[in-house]
């Protein structure tokens, strides 16, 4: 599995951090996240292994506390599934997803980079998780007004989120518009497709390399290939997308769409 955010450069570091040698994080159903939860590492600089490091041998915990960690220069590190119930906000972890933004803003600002890639990354996991509906600073829940965390203006932070919405479906105008969820044999693809005019495009090579399928490109004839077999694909900023069903059937996968959650769902 892999997450793909235009504009955005992931680093999936959830199998190499430190984590407890017995303790396990607690599981949820996406389903049960409701909201984004910045936070702000309160250190100058840091890194996951540093905060893992920490939150395992020091505080005791089964492994980092945040889902993800944005470095200053906007790089996002992956750092627990969104399904892990991790400690950040006490008794709202079921329903919240952790993300730190290194730096200490009691004294720092948060870098350019840094906002912009929470504003791609909040937008991204909003399409995969319709649930996680809300995004707050850590201080909002409850019981931690007291707690001076993330440190920036959370008001400030969602109206230039909303801001970001707007021109990324503005700027997009017709392929993108519609993003669809994709789920393989009950998990959630980090990576989504569209809608174009009732058909759901799929990216070729994530999905296929999600199930071990042999992609070619045919030069030649400016051709995708899935198994041998030839696709209408349509390719966007260097990637290929082709339709569900074509995919499905050269991946050998039975494929259904669910209308009300706007999600692909590929069996096999
Ligand atoms: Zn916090």
């Amino acid at each position: 599995m892999n997450i793909t955010i235009q504009g955005a450069r992931v680093v999936d570091v959830r199998t190499s951090l430190p984590r407890h040698k017995t303790l396990r994080y607690g599981r949820r159903k996406p389903s049960d996240i409701r909201s984004a939860a910045l936070h702000h590492s309160a250190t100058k600089s840091g890194s996951p292994e540093a905060f893992a490091g920490y939150h395992v041998s020091t505080n005791g915990w089964p492994g980092i506390a945040y889902h993800f960690v944005i470095q200053k220069d906007g790089t996002i590190y992956w750092c627990n599934d969104p399904e892990t119930i991790s400690y950040h906000v006490g008794n709202s972890n079921r329903h919240a997803l952790g993300i730190c933004l290194v730096g200490d803003f009691r004294t720092q600002q948060p870098t350019a980079a840094q906002i912009d890639a929470a504003n791609r990354l909040i937008e991204h996991l909003q399409v995969q998780i319709p649930s996680m509906k809300q995004v707050f600073g850590h201080q909002e829940y409850p019981g931690y007004a007291w707690k001076n965390c993330p440190a920036f203006p959370m008001g400030t932070f969602r109206t230039n989120y909303s801001q970001f919405l707007q021109k990324t479906v503005g700027k997009v105008d017709k392929p993108m518009q519609l993003p669809v969820a994709i789920k393989l044999n009950e998990a959630l693809l980090a990576v989504t497709g569209f809608l174009q005019e009732g058909v759901s495009m799929l990216p070729v090579r994530a999905v296929a390399n999600v199930v071990g399928g042999k992609v070619e490109w045919i030069e030649q004839s400016k051709d995708v290939r899935v198994n041998g077999k030839d696709l209408n694909e349509k390719v966007i900023d260097g990637s290929a997308y082709a339709p569900a069903r074509e995919l499905a059937a050269a991946l050998c996968l039975q494929v259904e769409w669910d209308g009300s959650t706007n999600t692909v769902i590929l069996r096999g």
